[in-house]
């Protein structure tokens, strides 16, 4: 994986990693970036992140067979590659739960081989309502 950062333009990116929300400003620098605006360092590691290898965590609801409840919420248990968001998203809309999966029970293991599990986040199935 090649972590470098190649930039041609300034670009402005919001640090979501707290509730501050500092926008940082990204500028082409060397064979890097420069950034400012950023209140920790963290805001820094945040936006190298988002400008090499950008991370997210996918919340989304699967089908199941039961008529009592058609659909279930999930998540992945961490966070998959931006880029493959549409990829996992498209695999578990191919999935049909067939049994009565409770809050935390695994629904996709290393979904697309991403490492990561999708999880139920619902007691729906063993509580319909
Ligand atoms: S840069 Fe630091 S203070 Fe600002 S939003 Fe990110 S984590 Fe929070």
């Amino acid at each position: 994986m090649n972590d470098t950062i190649h930039m041609e333009q300034a670009v402005e990116i919001v640090c979501i990693v707290c509730p501050n929300g500092c926008r940082i400003l990204c500028k082409p620098s060397g064979d890097g970036a420069s950034f400012s605006g950023y209140r920790c360092k963290r805001g820094i590691e945040y936006a190298t992140a988002e400008l090499t290898r950008p991370m997210r965590s996918l919340t989304t609801s699967v089908k199941t067979v039961f008529p009592d409840s058609p659909v279930v919420s999930v998540r992945t248990d961490g966070e998959i590659e931006k880029s493959r968001i549409r990829e996992v998203a498209f695999a578990l809309g191919r999935i049909m739960i067939d049994r009565r999966l409770k809050t935390g029970d695994v629904v996709a293991e290393n979904i697309c081989n991403t490492g990561v599990n999708v999880i139920c986040t619902s007691d729906r199935l063993v509580h319909p309502y």
